[in-house]
C-alpha cells in the first residue's frame, strides 16, 4: 500500500537530507541540485521570475543560493519536483487539474499573506499551501475504491471535502497530509499547518504559520469556485481576524491573485483550468446580496400579511366567542339578561359590595294575572306584554344595575350601591312605568300591572348567600301578591 504513496523524488530527499546540517556548503548543494538539470533550469525560471522581483538575473543555482538563500532554494528544490512527481498522474476519476487549481491558489494566497504579516514566513507558507491538500492524492493512490464514493459524495454537495471524508472514512486529507509530510521529515510547524489548514479554531497565535494556510485554503477555495462568491464577504473577514493583514493589504491581495495563480501554474507548468477573477467575484457576491436583500424585503412582507391575516382571525374569533357568550347569556324573548347572567352577576356583586363595604338590592317583579292575557288573548299577545314590559325595566334601570328574565313573567334586577330607599323609589317608578304601559294588540290596548319584592343589604349585614337575596325577596313578592298585587313591599314597608 506504501509503495502507491507519494514520494519525494531523488534530488528532494537527498536535498532535505544534506540541509539538516546547517554547515553543509552551497556548492554542495548547488551540484546536486544540477543532477537534474531539468529541475535545476525550473529552478532559474523561478526565481527569476517577477515571483521574487530580483533586479539582476540568476544564471546558475550557486548564485541562486546566495542571492535567495538555502531556505528559498530548498522550498524551489521541493515543491517543483513535488509537482514534477504528482504530474503523470494518469488517474481517470481523480480532478488533478482542480487539484492543482486549489493547491497552487493556496500556495500564492499562502505567500502572499505571509509577505503581509509576516516575511520570515513566506517561502513555509507557499510550501504548506502547496502541500495542503496533499492527503487527497494520497488517500486516492492507496485507497481508491474507499476514495473515490467520497469524491463522489462531496461533488454531490454533501458538505466539505473534510466533513465528507471524516464521515465516510473516520479522518480526513488534512490528517493525512500532515502524517505523510511528517514521514517526509518536514519541519514540524508545516506538518502542523497541514493538518490544521481546515480546521475552524484560532487556538494558535494570530498571523502564525497555521492561521495563514488556514485562510489561504479558503481564499483559493473562492478563486477556484469551490466556495459561492457570497463567502467572500465572510473569508475577508476571518483573513483580517485571524491573519492581522491590513484591509488594504488584503485587498490589494485578491485583486492581484488571479494573475499571480497563472502566472505560478505557468512556472510549474501545469494546468490549472479555470478560476474565477476578483471583479466577477465582488460583482457575484454583491448580486448575491442584492437578492438577498430583495429575499429578506419579500420575507418581511409576506410575514407582516400573514401577522395581519392572524390578527383578522383573532378578531372573528373574538368577536364569534363575544356573540356566542351574548346569546349564551341573552333572554330571546325580552332581550334581556338570562337567568345564568343573573346568577353570574349576583354572585359577583354581593362579593364585590362585601370587599368594598358597600350597600347591594334586588328587585323580584312578576306580572300579575298574566296568565289571563294569554288565555284571553294568546300567547303572542303575552309575548308583546312580556317585551313592552321588559323595554321599561331596561330603560328605567339603564346603567344602575342588571335587569334580568328570571324565568316565565318573572323578573329581578340588581342594584349595586343602592340603599334601600333609592331601591324602594326605583321599584315604585317600575310599577308605575309598567303599568302605564299601553300594548297595542288588534283593537284592543292591553295593560298588566307588576308586584315587587326587594331585598336590600346594608353593608354590616354582608356576607349573604345570593339564594338568601333571592328568597327574601321573593317573600315580599308573595305577599304583595297576596295583599293585592300591583304594590311594592320590603323590609320596613
Ligand atoms: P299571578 O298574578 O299570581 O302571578 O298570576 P299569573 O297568572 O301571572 O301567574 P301564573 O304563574 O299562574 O301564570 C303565569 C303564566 O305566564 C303562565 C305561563 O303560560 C305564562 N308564561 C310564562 N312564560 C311565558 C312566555 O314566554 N310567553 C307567554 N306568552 N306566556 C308565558
Ligand atoms: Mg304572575
Ligand atoms: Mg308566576
Amino acid at each position: 500500500m506504501t509503495d502507491t504513496l507519494p514520494s519525494l523524488p531523488h534530488v528532494a530527499v537527498e536535498i532535505l537530507h544534506r540541509t539538516r546540517d546547517a554547515d553543509v556548503p552551497m556548492s554542495s548543494l548547488a551540484a546536486i541540485i544540477e543532477t537534474d538539470p531539468a529541475l535545476a533550469a525550473k529552478v532559474l525560471k523561478v526565481v527569476n521570475s517577477s515571483f521574487f522581483g530580483l533586479s539582476r538575473r540568476i544564471g546558475s543555482i550557486q548564485q541562486a543560493l546566495t542571492m535567495l538563500g538555502l531556505r528559498t532554494v530548498r522550498v524551489m528544490v521541493l515543491s517543483l519536483s513535488f509537482v514534477d512527481s504528482l504530474r503523470d498522474g494518469g488517474d481517470g476519476g481523480f480532478d488533478f487539474e482542480a487539484y492543482w487549481r486549489r493547491s497552487l491558489g493556496s500556495a500564492v494566497a499562502a505567500r502572499l499573506l505571509a509577505r503581509a504579516v509576516d516575511r520570515g514566513l513566506e517561502d513555509e507558507a507557499f510550501v504548506a499551501g502547496l502541500l495542503a491538500d496533499l492527503g487527497m492524492v494520497a488517500a486516492w493512490r492507496s485507497a481508491r475504491d474507499d476514495y473515490r464514493p467520497v469524491l463522489a459524495a462531496w461533488a454531490r454537495g454533501e458538505g466539505s471535502l473534510a466533513a465528507v471524508e471524516a464521515r465516510y472514512l473516520g479522518t480526513d486529507h488534512a490528517a493525512l497530509g500532515g502524517a505523510l509530510l511528517a514521514g517526509w521529515g518536514l519541519p514540524a510547524s508545516l506538518c502542523e499547518a497541514v493538518t490544521g489548514h481546515h480546521a475552524e479554531g484560532t487556538a494558535d497565535a494570530a498571523g502564525g504559520l497555521g492561521s495563514i494556510v488556514r485562510c489561504a485554503a479558503e481564499v483559493a477555495a473562492l478563486f477556484c469556485g469551490e466556495l459561492p462568491a457570497s463567502e467572500l464577504d465572510r473569508v475577508q473577514r476571518r483573513c483580517v481576524a485571524e491573519t492581522g493583514i491590513g484591509e488594504g493589504a488584503l485587498e490589494e491581495l485578491f485583486a492581484g491573485l488571479e494573475e499571480r495563480l497563472a502566472e505560478t501554474a505557468s512556472l510549474f507548468s501545469v494546468p490549472v483550468g479555470e478560476t474565477v477573477d476578483y471583479e466577477s467575484l465582488q460583482a457575484e457576491a454583491a448580486a448575491r446580496l442584492a437578492e438577498l436583500t430583495i429575499q429578506a424585503e419579500v420575507d418581511r412582507l409576506e410575514s407582516s400579511r400573514r401577522q395581519e391575516e392572524a390578527e383578522v382571525e383573532a378578531r372573528r374569533l373574538s368577536e364569534e366567542r363575544a356573540a356566542i357568550l351574548e346569546i349564551a347569556t341573552t333572554d330571546g324573548l325580552t332581550g334581556l339578561a338570562n337567568r345564568t347572567a343573573f346568577d353570574a352577576r349576583l354572585d359577583e356583586e354581593l362579593a364585590r359590595a362585601g370587599a368594598l363595604a358597600q350597600p347591594l338590592s334586588l328587585i323580584l317583579l312578576d306580572l300579575d294575572r298574566f296568565k289571563a292575557v294569554n288565555d284571553t288573548h294568546g300567547h303572542q299577545a303575552g309575548d308583546a306584554v312580556l317585551r313592552s314590559a321588559a323595554a321599561c325595566m331596561r330603560r328605567l334601570v339603564g346603567a344602575q344595575g342588571l335587569a334580568a328574565r328570571y324565568g316565565g313573567e318573572e323578573f329581578a334586577v340588581i342594584l349595586p350601591g343602592r340603599d334601600a330607599q333609592a331601591t324602594r323609589i326605583l321599584a315604585e317608578d317600575l310599577r308605575r312605568a309598567i303599568a302605564a304601559c299601553e300594548v297595542a294588540h288588534g283593537d284592543r290596548r292591553l295593560r298588566v300591572t307588576v308586584s315587587l319584592g326587594c331585598s336590600c343589604q346594608a353593608p354590616g349585614a354582608l356576607p349573604v348567600r345570593p339564594a338568601d337575596m333571592v328568597a327574601e325577596a321573593d317573600r315580599w313578592l308573595y305577599r304583595a301578591k297576596r295583599a293585592g298585587r300591583d304594590r311594592v313591599l320590603m323590609d320596613g314597608s
